[in-house]
């Protein structure tokens, strides 16, 4: 899970606070000295897990509610299993690396949980936004300018920012590699398909793509067409499906693409997130 901080002359944004296993707020504050404001790319719970450290938080206004509400029961432990599954896996898979592939970096190294961390103990905190964002918004931290683009299709509520002088894109959870998450109760598939053809359309304004979950987190502009194209084949029916699980193990079909897949529902119906 990725968070980025973007900081102006005036002030620095954080996108997105993580699972709130570590104090990232500690970390921003190392990394900057200016006012802090939390933008929430939606309101999933390992994108806002950190909210409750901070005092300025945005999301967008189909997010408010949401974001405020108790999570499913079960979801915490849930995800502390994949979390646990993840890390288990990553020790063999470092080694083959090292011998063989070469692909990791110190950019792309699995850290181990924080000392004194309880998986166990774990909750889902929610919390009250400060303020509502629009899409058309801009955030003005000071000689740098970020764009809000509401792109609803993983959740109602999901927005992109676009540092549009610098060619900079955050993704959200709207652009991914990897598999992309449209299995999810609150998934829409077509509007995920006009949200990313929307992003493919804006692809001369930007030269740096970055994401939000795995280790390829900065990616080519040519990834925003990619997935236009893919969804836009998904939702004519024109592509292979296979069966995959998604991280809580549930059943799920996968589309696979060159740089991506997409992860829609299947027979078992749509998933909790
Ligand atoms: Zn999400």
């Amino acid at each position: 899970m990725n968070s980025f901080l973007v900081q102006g002359e005036k002030s620095a944004v954080l996108l997105d606070t993580g699972l709130g296993v570590a104090n990232i707020r500690s970390v921003a504050e190392d990394l900057t000295d200016k006012p802090l404001l939390v933008v929430n790319s939606h309101y999933h719970f390992d994108h806002t897990g950190g909210n409750r450290l901070f005092d300025q938080i945005a999301i967008h206004r189909d997010g408010a509610e949401l974001l405020k509400s108790q999570a499913p029961d079960g979801l915490a432990e849930a995800y502390m299993e994949y979390t646990q599954r993840l890390i288990d896996a990553w020790g063999p898979y470092k080694k083959a690396d090292d011998v063989y592939f070469h692909l990791l970096t110190v950019e792309r190294l699995v850290r181990p949980l924080p000392q004194g961390f309880d998986p166990a103990a774990y909750r889902v905190v929610p919390t009250h936004p400060t303020r509502l964002l629009e899409d058309g918004d801009v955030l003005d931290l000071g000689g740098r300018r970020l764009h809000v683009l509401h792109t609803p299709g993983h959740s109602p509520d999901c927005i992109c920012l676009l540092d549009r002088e610098n060619g900079l894109l955050f993704g959200g959870d709207t652009i991914n590699t990897g598999p992309v998450y449209a299995q999810l109760e609150d998934s829409d598939l077509g509007k995920f398909a006009e949200s990313t053809a929307r992003l493919a359309s804006m692809k001369d304004d930007v030269r740096r793509v970055f994401v939000c979950h795995f280790m390829r987190l900065e990616n080519e502009p040519s990834l925003l067409g990619e997935m236009a194209e893919g969804f836009q084949r998904l939702v004519a029916g024109d592509v292979e499906l296979r069966d995959n699980v998604d991280c809580m193990n549930f059943p799920v079909k996968e589309a696979c693409f060159d740089h991506f897949s997409i992860f829609v529902a299947g027979p078992a119906g749509p998933a909790k997130l």
